[in-house]
């Protein structure tokens, strides 16, 4: 065990306030793939006309939502991958009443299915969906059993309950994220380069002094970190 983990225990240990702020990292190691990272999309075989970023705008949805299933169902939801040391750890530490919320970028319900109650989805979850027209809700289930565009009993089309680009993010879930990072006693980062909106405004609502960084690449947030472990985040949590 090497110092950093020792320190990173012996925090936890004293902490009953802990907050979890992860990214795409968390869920890579359970074998998602994300955007950019070395196994991401863009390294696979990719045959849709146009970067996700536009095939996952809200623009292209309203104009083109039978083209953004597609992709969406291929590229988005893959219903097979489970929790990881990370999330089964969380949901434990959780448990023992040491973690009071996780923050998370991820839409794949992960630390949900690893046990987690308290969870703020920063951008939604694939796993609630709701109709536009009527504002039903409908499981997963809703996407993955059909084909095409997804229809509502009531003719509505039924939208994913993600934050799509060009979409601004649930103001009642940030406010919830910056009072739980506002107020605990360790803020654990973890699986995120903290270079993307609204990762890094976050942390810095963050004033306590067991600010710990675990990433596999270096972040511009390093040297702010009281704790920093360059590595991958389910080497870290199978030793806590
Ligand atoms: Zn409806």
């Amino acid at each position: 065990m090497t110092p950093q983990i020792r320190t990173l225990n012996d925090w936890i240990e004293r902490s009953e306030n802990i907050v979890f702020f992860g990214g795409a990292g968390v869920s890579t190691e359970s074998g998602l793939a994300d955007f950019r990272g070395e196994s991401g999309i863009y390294s696979q075989k990719y045959d849709f006309p146009y970067p996700p970023e536009r095939m996952l705008s809200h623009s292209f949805f309203i104009s083109n939502p039978a083209e953004f299933y597609e992709f969406y169902r291929k590229m988005m939801i893959n219903e097979s991958v489970r929790p990881n040391t990370a999330h089964l750890r969380l949901a434990e530490l959780e448990k023992a009443g040491k973690l009071r919320t996780v923050i998370t970028q991820n839409i794949d319900n992960l630390h949900q299915m690893a046990g987690s109650k308290s969870v703020l989805e920063l951008h939604g979850s694939c796993y609630r969906n709701f109709c536009m027209n009527c504002r039903k809700f409908y499981p997963i289930s809703a996407i993955t059993g059909t084909t095409g565009v997804p229809r509502c009993e009531c003719g509505g089309i039924i939208k994913p309950d993600v934050v799509l680009y060009e979409e601004g993010l649930d103001e009642s879930v940030i406010q919830a994220a910056i009072d739980a990072i506002r107020s605990c006693q360790m803020l654990i980062v973890g699986g995120t380069s903290l270079s993307v909106y609204p990762a890094a405004g976050l942390i810095n609502y963050y004033s306590g002094d067991r600010l710990v960084l675990i990433n596999s690449s270096p972040t511009s947030y390093d040297a702010q970190a009281s704790l920093l472990l360059t590595q991958k985040i389910g080497e870290v949590f199978s030793q806590v």
